[in-house]
């Protein structure tokens, strides 16, 4: 693949060194066009169509060197594939489908900050992503920007949540707040640091799974300082825990960040119990938490990779009982509208009678508990 240099290209463009190891490299060498992706998979008519829409319309194909070595070049099903080659059914509509299904816009508080809770907000620190997932939740508005916003457009956020003392935790993310440069983002850590009542930080990241590179020690070093920051990733498959990936998360731990997981359910990706154990185990063994296990949000173009929602019930079935308690994730649905996350799951207690409630063990018969005396 020839050099290309590419202005404006977030902070990764302009890397001195030349290595496939380099994440700046690999932001520089990102796959964007039908003709570079043919290069290195043998599309199929639903790829190739999806693709070529994706260069003109729509949410734009991009996928790092790095993840897309971990595609099945002659493999259309394969789920690391699935995951970031569009598809021809991404033109298709279906009921319930919304192109902002939390209703950030309903939800914004100020430029770049969205508010769905009383004591947390979520900061918009970047449109870039290392890749473009094709079940984005903010496909309306990632890849579109391609410089990252200068410090003065977090002003008005800043503001807000200065002026909000209920609010203890933000959530920093985007797009990836990861591909911001690290002095950028270092800045931005250290202004929200100034806002006294903020407790808590949490960086949203998919970078350790798509561009695991990106998580060098200077980029630790310079976050560490801003303690307690919590690093959520983006593991969706077994295939993802490679060695570099374990390498970033292992940097990310051992400098003190509580490292957890959010995995999308996916069809045809991670549909299966036995897929979903040996990820969560994976991750375990990773020090990495398994916190959320998401039913995908309804946006356009993407009802190909969504499952209904009993399925993940059922795949919280299988797992309950079966998995460590520390490798089994929550199911939850983010509530079409953007009226906050619930739980999801089967429900273990069968029946209920006055101060009495029948429980059903994983695997067993039903039992009763018996509530103490009012
Ligand atoms: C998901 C989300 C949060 C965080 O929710 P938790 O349940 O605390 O993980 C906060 N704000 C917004 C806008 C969110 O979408």
């Amino acid at each position: 693949m020839a050099a290309r240099s590419s202005p404006g290209r977030t902070a990764g463009s302009r890397g001195r060194t030349a290595s496939r190891d380099d994440w700046r490299w690999q932001l520089g060498h990102a796959i964007e066009t039908v003709a570079e992706l043919a290069r290195h998979l043998d599309l199929s008519r639903e790829e190739r169509e999806g693709a070529l829409r994706a260069e003109r319309q729509g949410l734009r194909l991009r996928i790092t060197p790095y993840y897309l070595s971990l595609c099945d070049p002659h493999d259309p099903s394969c789920p690391i594939r699935r995951q970031v080659v569009p598809r021809s059914e991404e033109t298709r509509a279906v009921p319930g489908d919304m192109v902002d299904p939390l209703g950030e816009r309903a939800h914004r508080v100020a430029a770049r900050l969205i508010r769905r809770y009383p004591d947390r907000a979520l900061l918009l620190a970047s449109a870039q992503c290392a890749v473009h997932c094709r079940f984005c939740t903010r496909s309306r508005l990632v890849g579109r920007r391609r410089d990252s916003p200068a410090p003065a457009g977090f002003e008005p956020a800043m503001r807000y949540l200065a002026q909000h003392p209920e609010i203890r935790e933000v959530i920093v993310s985007g797009g990836d707040p990861l591909l911001l440069a690290t002095d950028h983002l270092a800045a931005l850590c250290a202004r929200l640091r100034r806002i006294a009542h903020i407790e808590v930080l949490r960086l949203a990241t998919r970078v350790p799974a798509a561009l695991p590179s990106r998580v060098t020690a200077e980029l630790v070093r310079a976050l560490r300082r801003y303690h307690p920051i919590w690093v959520m990733t983006h593991f969706n498959h077994p295939r993802e825990l490679t060695a570099a990936a374990e390498q970033a998360c292992r940097r990310l731990v051992d400098a003190g960040f509580p490292v957890m997981n959010q995995t999308v359910l996916l069809r045809g990706v991670n549909d299966r119990a036995s897929v979903l154990a040996s990820l969560f185990r994976g991750l375990v063994r990773w020090r990495v938490r398994p916190y959320y296990f998401f039913q995908m949000d309804p946006v356009r173009g993407a009802a190909h990779l969504r499952t209904p929602l009993a399925a993940g019930v059922e795949l919280m079935a299988a797992l309950q009982g079966k998995l460590s308690g520390i490798a089994l994730p929550k199911l939850v649905v983010d509530t079409p509208g953007g009226g906050g996350k619930v739980p999801l799951g089967p429900c273990y207690a069968v029946a209920s009678a006055a101060g009495q409630t029948r429980l059903r063990p994983p695997g067993g018969a039903s039992v009763a508990y018996v509530d103490p005396p009012a």
